[in-house]
């Protein structure tokens, strides 16, 4: 394990790739054509594959289609039609002996992304693997960038917006504990006209940082909603969690903003600061409430923390909002 780590350390770029064969003799040769090039992993049948896919996520998998319990045909389905995105998306080869194009086709419309002749021709295997996990790694970054927010490197709104659905899913079916926090820039048109937009925008990005330090899980998850207001969601966490992070994340701002007038110049980025307002919520539902009555909840606390002279924190429980105090009660 250490140095299967070690490996991956020393050649960060490698692409993974997954043989899966119930025939040992197959499965040694493409092994071996592939391991110069691609870390290699190895299965034995369908049950397995599908263990070590979750386990690894690789960036391609050769697949045998008749094996001894699930076939490659219904492996790849499973792979297909996975919730995870970075499971779904991983490029299936067919490994194929068979010449039956009613069976080449239940391989396509299982979602196959190609298909190798067996007795396998080695090279033909290795240039095909290769345009297949470059096409792979391609599509990786374009994804990536098509979740994030440009000016602050933060997830932007439409990843927001899948997320905030799966944790809502997540809440009703495995009884999962996730809240939500809204925040928004205080008088930040005031700021704009004041500092100027260029300012405005190096503002905006020390606010994620901020924002971005404050959470700990890698299930949680920062964005920008768009201008200047954001959104943290919280796995495993219940409201007073969420009330405990929101409380330090003001804090942070607030002594930043306390910085920038005490030193009389500005802060190390030389310019006066801001200060925010939240609105936190808890997912809770069981399936009866959708993705935009929690927004609405957050955001109702929100709109109540600047009503109440902004700098604070308001938070939505049971159909009251209530302001947040500085100290656990
Ligand atoms: P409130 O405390 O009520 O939130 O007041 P506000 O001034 O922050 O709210 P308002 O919605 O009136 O103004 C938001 C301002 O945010 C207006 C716009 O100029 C600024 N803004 C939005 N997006 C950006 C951006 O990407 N960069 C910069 N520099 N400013 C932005
Ligand atoms: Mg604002
Ligand atoms: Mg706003």
């Amino acid at each position: 394990m250490i140095s299967r780590k070690l490996e991956l350390l020393a050649h960060p770029e490698r692409s993974t790739v997954l043989v899966v064969d119930d025939d040992l003799l197959n499965r040694s040769i493409m092994v071996d054509s592939l391991q110069p090039h691609y870390q290699v992993i190895e299965a034995e049948s369908g049950e397995q594959a599908l263990l070590l896919l979750h386990r690894h996520k690789p960036d391609l998998v050769l697949l045998d289609i008749v094996m001894e319990g699930i076939s490659g045909v219904e492996v790849c389905r499973q792979i297909k039609e996975d919730p995870d995105e970075e499971i779904a998306t991983i490029p299936v080869l067919f490994v194929t002996a068979l010449d039956d194009s009613r069976q080449e086709q239940l391989c396509w419309e299982a979602g196959g992304a190609d298909f190798i002749a067996k007795p396998v021709n080695v090279i033909t295997l290795q240039y095909r693997v290769k345009a297949h996990v470059t096409l792979k790694r391609q599509s990786d970054v374009l994804r990536r960038l098509a979740n994030l927010d440009g000016l602050t490197g933060l997830y932007n709104r439409r990843y927001f917006d899948e997320q905030l659905q799966r944790s809502v899913r997540d809440q009703a079916n495995n009884q999962q504990h996730w809240s939500l926090i809204m925040l928004d820039v205080d008088h930040f048109k005031n700021y704009n006209d004041r500092h100027g937009h260029v300012i405005g925008d190096e503002c905006l990005k020390e606010v994620a940082r901020l924002m971005m330090s404050s959470v700990r899980r890698s299930q949680d998850m920062v964005a920008r909603l768009g201008g200047e207001e954001f959104a943290i969601l919280l796995s495993g966490t219940r409201l007073d969690g969420a009330e405990r992070v929101a409380r330090s994340l003001l804090n942070t701002i607030r002594n930043t903003a306390q910085l920038s007038v005490d030193n009389g110049k500005g802060n190390e980025l030389n310019y006066p600061f801001v200060t925010v307002s939240m609105g936190i919520t808890e997912i809770l539902g069981n399936g009866d409430l959708a993705e935009e009555d929690f927004l609405k909840q957050a955001d109702e606390a929100l709109y109540q923390a600047k009503g109440a002279g902004r700098n604070r924190i308001c938070r939505y429980a049971q159909g009251l909002i209530e302001e947040v105090g500085d100290e656990p009660v």
